[in-house]
C-alpha cells in the first residue's frame, strides 16, 4: 500500500519539536492530516500591494512598507498610551497606531518591512494623510522567506498564543510542500470524475498557498472548488458511516414476529378514540417491519400531539404476543413515568406486565417477569439484563443519539427491532439525509378533534389581560401550566424563578390550586406533583422546562411561558404541544421580557405565525445554525468541520447517493481497504461500524 503523509504524528514534521507539536495541538492538529485540513480562514492577496499613495480611507486593505519612525505617545497623567509608526513604500506613507499596548513597541525596528490589514482611516492629526489604527500586522524582513509571506496569496490562520501568523504560516508552507503530494486519495476515482470534484493533493495545496488569484473571491468565501472537495469528502464519510450501519443491519438476522394482531385488536377496543388513518397507515409500515426476518430501523416521525405514544405501544404489545419483551427508553423520568402510568393502566386490563425502570436498582427477576419495560437512560446501564428483548422503542429520538440506540439494542440476544420516535426536531429536507440509516414513517395530521392552540405574544407589562385568559380558563375547570426558564432568582438576569412564580400566583388566584415541579426535588415528589396535576387536584403547575417532552394532560388548555425570550424555538414549540391535547380551544401565551435580541423576536414571531413542526424546525436551523443545532443534542454523530448541512445541502445529496451506491456493491468496502480505515477514524469512538452486523 501506498504511505500515506497524513498520518505522519506532526512532531516528525520538520521544523515542529515537542514545544510546536503541544501548539499544535492545541488547535487540533496532531497528524500531518490535521494539518492538511486545518484551513486558512482568511487569504490576503500580496501579490500586487496598493501603493500607500493610493490608499482611500474607509476600505479595508492589506498593505506593506518599511518602518521609517517609531515613536510612544503618553496622555492624560500618563494613563493613555499610543504607539505609532509611519510605514513608507516609495509611494507614499501611512501611519499605523496601537493604543495602550506598550508591549507592542519591542516587536519593532526601524527598517523593517511590515505588513498591515486594517480599515483605512483618515489622518486628521498630522501628516501622512492616512492611518490604520490596530491593524493585524506582520514583520517580513528578509530571512529567505519573503516568497512565503509576501508576494503571493497567503494565507491567513487562526491561532493560538504562542506563534505568530508569520511563524506559523512558514511551518505549514514546509508541511504543506513535503507532505501534500504524498497525500492518497481515498475517494474511488468514479466518484471523483462523477461529481467533478478537484483532486484531493491539488485542494489541500490551493487551499492552504493558493497559486492562482482569480481564484481569491471564491476562497474568501469558502466556496472554491478546493473547499467543496473537502466538504464532499465529509459529508461522504458521514454517509457512507450510515450506509454501512443500515446495510449490515439489513442483512443482519433478526426476528420475525410471528403475532396474529389478537393483543393489538383487543386494545384497539379499548381505546377511548380511532385511530387516524395516518397512525393506521404507519402502524402498518412498522408492522410489515416486524414480521420480515431482518431488523427494523424505524423512525416514526410526527409532530407534537399526533399520537405517537399508541403507536409505540401497538407495537409493543405485537412483540410481546410473539413471545419477546419490550423496551420504551424516553428522555426524562418525568415522561418515562407517564409512559407507565398510561401503559399500564390499558394493557394491565389484557393481564400484561409492566415495569417502570428507573435507578437500574430494580431485581433481575422483576425485569425477567415483565413484558413491557419502560425507562429512562437506566436502560442501557450495563447490569440491565432482559429475559428476551425483541422489540426496543425510543421516544424523543432527538434527546438522545447513536451511541444511546445502538447501546439499549445491543441488550436484545438477537437483534431487536428498532422504532425510534421524534417530533420533528430535523427540518424534513434533512430528516434522510441525517437519519440515512433508518427508514422513515411520517405521522402527518393530528388527531380529527383537535382546535390549534391559539398562540399570543404578549408584554410583560399588560399582566391583566394574561390573568384575564387565564381566569377564564381555570373558572371552566381547565387547568394551566406555567413555565419559568430558572428556578432560582438570579440577581444578575433578573430571571422570575418558578419558586418565587408560584408565591406569586397563588396570591393571585387563591381561589385555585398550584402545583410546582422543577429539577432539582426529588423523584418521588415530582411524581406527587405530576399525579396531582393530572388528576385535576392541581390547576396551576408552575415548573420548569422539566415538562418540555412528552407530557400529555389534554385538560390543561393553557401553556403560560415566563420570560419567553430566553427559550429556543424547538423548546418553545414542545412546550406548546402541551396543550392542545383535548377538544377545546387551547391558549399559547408567550410572556416576553426587553430588551429583546433580534433572534429572540423572530423565534416569537414565527411561534405566533405557525404551529407547523417542520416549518418551526427549518427556521430553528437557521437562526441557530447547524453547530447548536445538531452539537448541543449530544447525537453521536460525527462533528462536520467543513461541511453545512444547510448550504452543501446538494453536495450533501450527491454525497449520499454515492455512499449508499458504493456500499451497495461492497457492503463490507472489501475492496476499498484505505476508505475503510479512513472511514474508521471519521466514524472513531461513536459507533464501532464494523462490528454492529
Ligand atoms: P405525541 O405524538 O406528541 O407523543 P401523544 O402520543 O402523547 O402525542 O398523544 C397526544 C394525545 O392524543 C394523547 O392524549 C393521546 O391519547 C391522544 N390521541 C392519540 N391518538 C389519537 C386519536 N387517533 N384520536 C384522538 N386522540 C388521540
Ligand atoms: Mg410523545
Amino acid at each position: 500500500m501506498q504511505n500515506n503523509s497524513a498520518e505522519i504524528p506532526i512532531q516528525h514534521a520538520k521544523g515542529i519539536g515537542p514545544g510546536r507539536a503541544r501548539l499544535f495541538a492545541c488547535l487540533g492538529i496532531r497528524t500531518v492530516g490535521d494539518a492538511f485540513y486545518y484551513i486558512p480562514h482568511r487569504y490576503d492577496d500580496r501579490s500586487h500591494l496598493k501603493p500607500l499613495n493610493l490608499l482611500d480611507p474607509g476600505s479595508a486593505e492589506t498593505v506593506s512598507g518599511t518602518v521609517i519612525s517609531m515613536d510612544e505617545k503618553r496622555r492624560r497623567n500618563g494613563n493613555f498610551h499610543i504607539f505609532e509608526i509611519v510605514l513608507h513604500d516609495g509611494s507614499g506613507y501611512l501611519k499605523v497606531k496601537w493604543f495602550n499596548q506598550p508591549y507592542i513597541r519591542r516587536n519593532f525596528k526601524l527598517g523593517q518591512t511590515v505588513v498591515v490589514s486594517g480599515m483605512v482611516k483618515k489622518n486628521t492629526f498630522d501628516m501622512p494623510p492616512v492611518e490604520m489604527d490596530s491593524p493585524e500586522y506582520e514583520i517580513v524582513t528578509d530571512d529567505g522567506d519573503s516568497m512565503i509571506h509576501t508576494k503571493r496569496i497567503v494565507p491567513v490562520y487562526g491561532l493560538t498564543a504562542g506563534i505568530s501568523q508569520k511563524q506559523f504560516r512558514k511551518l505549514m508552507f514546509s508541511i504543506i510542500m513535503d507532505h501534500a503530494a504524498g497525500i492518497q486519495d481515498p475517494l474511488p476515482a468514479r466518484t471523483i470524475s462523477k461529481n467533478g470534484l478537484a483532486g484531493l493533493a491539488e485542494s489541500v495545496l490551493q487551499l492552504h498557498f493558493p497559486t492562482h488569484a482569480d481564484d481569491m473571491k471564491e476562497l474568501n468565501s469558502g466556496s472554491s472548488r478546493y473547499h467543496r472537495r473537502l466538504i464532499f469528502d465529509e459529508l461522504f464519510m458521514f454517509e457512507l458511516g450510515l450506509a454501512v450501519m443500515k446495510s449490515a443491519e439489513g442483512r443482519a438476522k433478526g426476528i420475525s414476529f410471528r403475532s396474529q394482531g389478537r393483543l393489538r385488536n383487543t386494545l384497539l377496543k379499548l381505546l377511548p378514540f380511532r385511530l387516524t388513518p395516518a397512525q393506521q397507515r404507519v402502524l402498518e409500515e412498522i408492522e410489515r417491519d416486524m414480521k420480515a426476518p431482518h431488523p427494523m430501523n424505524r423512525l416514526l416521525q410526527g409532530d407534537v400531539g399526533c399520537g405517537k405514544t399508541v403507536i409505540a405501544l401497538l407495537a409493543m404489545i405485537e412483540a410481546v404476543e410473539s413471545g419477546f419483551q419490550a423496551a420504551l427508553m424516553a428522555p426524562t423520568g418525568i415522561l418515562a413515568e407517564q409512559h407507565f402510568m398510561i401503559i399500564h393502566n390499558l394493557i394491565g386490563r389484557l393481564g400484561l406486565k409492566t415495569l417502570l425502570l428507573t435507578s437500574g436498582t430494580e431485581k433481575h427477576a422483576e425485569i425477567c417477569g415483565a413484558d413491557i419495560i419502560i425507562g429512562t437512560h437506566a436502560l442501557i446501564q450495563e447490569k440491565v439484563v432482559f429475559r428476551r428483548l425483541g422489540l426496543v422503542v425510543i421516544d424523543e429520538q432527538h434527546k438522545f443519539g447513536v451511541v444511546q440506540r445502538a447501546l439499549l439494542r445491543k441488550k436484545g440476544s438477537s437483534a431487536p427491532d428498532l422504532l425510534v420516535m421524534t417530533a420533528t426536531p430535523i427540518p424534513r429536507s434533512l430528516a434522510h439525509t441525517i437519519y440515512g440509516d433508518l427508514d422513515c414513517s411520517v405521522i402527518n395530521e393530528l388527531p380529527l378533534n383537535r382546535k390549534p392552540s391559539l398562540t399570543r405574544w404578549i408584554e410583560a407589562s399588560k399582566k391583566d389581560e394574561i390573568y384575564a385568559i387565564l381566569k377564564r380558563e381555570l373558572g371552566k375547570g381547565r387547568q394551566a401550566y406555567v413555565v419559568y426558564p430558572a428556578i432560582e432568582e438570579s440577581e444578575k438576569m433578573d430571571l422570575k424563578s418558578a419558586a418565587q412564580g408560584k408565591t406569586a400566583f397563588e396570591r393571585r388566584f387563591p381561589e385555585f390550586r398550584v402545583g410546582l415541579l422543577h429539577g432539582r426535588m426529588k423523584a418521588e415528589e415530582r411524581t406527587t406533583v405530576m399525579a396531582l396535576f393530572k388528576k385535576g387536584e392541581v390547576d396551576i403547575l408552575v415548573s420548569t422546562t422539566v415538562i418540555e417532552v412528552g407530557v400529555d394532560v389534554p385538560n390543561a388548555t393553557v401553556m403560560l411561558i415566563v420570560h419567553a425570550e430566553r427559550f429556543g424555538l424547538s423548546q418553545l414549540h414542545q412546550l406548546r404541544g402541551r396543550v392542545g391535547r383535548g377538544t377545546d380551544e387551547s391558549h399559547c401565551i408567550l410572556i416576553a421580557y426587553h430588551p429583546l435580541g433580534e433572534d429572540a423576536r423572530r423565534r416569537l414571531k414565527i411561534m405566533v405565525q405557525t404551529s407547523d413542526g417542520f416549518r418551526i424546525a427549518e427556521e430553528d436551523l437557521g437562526i441557530r445554525g447547524q453547530g447548536e443545532f445538531f452539537g448541543t443534542r449530544q447525537s453521536g454523530l460525527p462533528e462536520l468541520r467543513h461541511a453545512n448541512v444547510v448550504r452543501d445541502a446538494a453536495l450533501l445529496e450527491a454525497a449520499k447517493a454515492e455512499a449508499f451506491s458504493l456500499i451497495a456493491e461492497d457492503p463490507e468496502l472489501k475492496e476499498s481497504p484505505f476508505l475503510k480505515k479512513q472511514l474508521d477514524v471519521f466514524w472513531k469512538g461513536r459507533v464501532d461500524l464494523f462490528s454492529t452486523g
